[in-house]
């Protein structure tokens, strides 16, 4: 089946929804290294993990099975917005000029307006399988917040979400619609936790981090016997979660007679980008294609390309186990640009290895030019991307300009992870020309560097 000149638009039967989600790992030349125990330094053994997950997640978390199958109530759930689209970005193309050919599969048709929901959903849904009350959880931008409170509201859980205050001032609405799905949310650093108290004392006014509201919502799991904590992105559960968004991708691209020259995705944890890459990686490993996979990160918080290859903790407070990932350090606190959802110290431990391994290259994009981008999109395809997914709109646009230049057709891929229509706050600033572009200085990320742990 090839597509006719004019279509921009591939869809899916919902009898095509994955019924399996992809684990990479068996399929990787050698396995991501272990995550470790903070006092011990030995690795952490599932139960260790007990405190903190539901043991479902926990088995997917150290799974080398190739496949897992997605259970019928999440199936119930996906159904609502899944498959989502494929679209061909025509007039995009017209505009640049490019020989190129761009695709981008549109993640913003879910309920909560991104990617999020391809595992909030199984999330809620193995906990409350276990018999959990009540999820905590952080939330950059506000998207992994919305996400989890729209399946804690579908699967009968309590959430309590801890969102960072840059973002918390920002993104107003997103608070309003965590709350309409019954979530409470809490600006962080807050005054409720040790964690939040500690950091308060230190910096009054500080603007937040991920890490520190990771802190957060894992104390007090961890304190509580009927709560579990749940992570938005960089576990390897949560990257296969994402893994519809590949398969049906590769599906969708078969319908239009193309196969990939280069994926491009923004990374923040590593989610999107994990689960549209690793059926594709997959198929690369197998000599069945061949594309670059380029991940690009915003200059403010570049932890592929500046940050160090080395054990350090998930959250601030290190309390989680030690991960063998990218990072700027534990203690990094990034400007409050605001693709929040992109403000993460680290990179998931699997996509570290991965691109250790050479399969995959990374990039930083300014912000400025991430919003020229999203700008261009929006006048173009007609949908406001959120800002963390124009950085990828930025990459496509540098790889198609490239393609005029040389006259490649290249076939470049993208995910359009989430819509803006929620961050327009962040689009008027960039129009009003309040956008800096922060240049993250050497002696900021070696201060933050200094507190990586020692002897790992
Ligand atoms: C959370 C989020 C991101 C960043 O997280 P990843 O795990 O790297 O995908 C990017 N885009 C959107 C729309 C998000 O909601």
């Amino acid at each position: 089946m090839t597509s006719d000149s004019r279509q921009v638009k591939y869809v899916l039967q919902e009898s095509e929804l994955p019924r399996e989600w992809y684990n990479v790992i068996p399929d990787l030349p050698s396995p991501p290294p272990p995550p470790l125990h903070p006092g011990t330094r030995e690795p952490v053994g599932p139960e260790a993990l007990a405190p903190l997950f539901p043991m479902a997640l926990i088995m997917q978390e150290v799974s080398v099975d190739r496949h897992i199958a997605i259970p019928e109530p999440v199936l119930d759930v996906y159904r609502l917005w899944r498959p989502t689209p494929l679209y061909r970005a025509r007039r995009l193309e017209k505009d640049l000029g490019t020989p190129a050919k761009i695709y981008y599969k549109y993640e913003g048709v879910s309920p909560a307006g991104s990617h999020k929901p391809n595992t909030a959903v199984p999330q809620a849904y193995y906990n409350a399988e276990e018999g959990i009350r009540k999820l905590t959880t952080e939330t950059g931008a506000g998207q992994w917040g919305t996400a989890l409170s729209f399946a804690c509201a579908l699967f009968g859980l309590d959430l309590e979400v801890w969102m960072v205050r840059s973002s918390y001032g920002q993104k107003p609405y997103r608070k309003a619609l965590m709350e309409t799905y019954g979530a409470k949310v809490h600006a962080s650093p807050s005054p409720l936790t040790a964690a939040g108290r500690a950091v308060l004392e230190a910096h009054p006014d500080s603007s937040g981090s991920l890490g520190i509201a990771i802190s957060e919502a894992v104390e007090v799991a961890a304190t509580h016997d009927d709560t579990r904590y749940s992570l938005g992105s960089v576990l390897n559960h949560v990257l296969m979660h994402q893994t519809v968004i590949g398969e049906e991708a590769i599906k969708q691209l078969a319908q239009a007679g193309d196969t990939p020259d280069v994926i491009v995705g923004c990374t923040g944890g590593g989610s999107n980008f994990g689960g549209l890459v690793f059926p594709f990686l997959r198929e690369k490993l197998a000599g069945r294609m061949n594309p670059v996979i380029r991940a690009v990160e915003p200059a403010a918080c570049p932890s592929f390309t500046k940050g160090r290859y080395a054990y350090d903790f998930g959250d601030t407070a290190g309390l989680t186990p030690l991960l063998k990932m990218h990072t700027l350090g534990h203690d990094f606190i990034p400007d409050p640009i605001h693709a929040g959802g992109l403000r993460y110290h680290g990179m998931s431990p699997l996509l570290s290895h991965i691109y250790e391994l050479g399969l995959i290259e990374a990039v930083a994009k300014p912000q400025s030019e991430c919003f020229a981008a999203g700008l261009r999109f929006a006048r173009t395809e007609g949908i406001v991307p959120a800002p963390e997914p124009t950085h990828a709109v930025a990459a496509c646009i540098e790889e198609a300009l490239r393609c005029k230049e040389t006259g490649e057709e290249k076939v470049i891929l993208t995910a359009l992870c989430g819509h803006g229509l929620l961050d327009l706050q962040a689009y008027s600033e960039y129009m009003a020309g309040r956008i800096e572009d922060l240049e993250l200085s050497e002696a900021a990320i070696a201060e933050a560097m200094a507190g990586l742990p020692a002897g790992v």
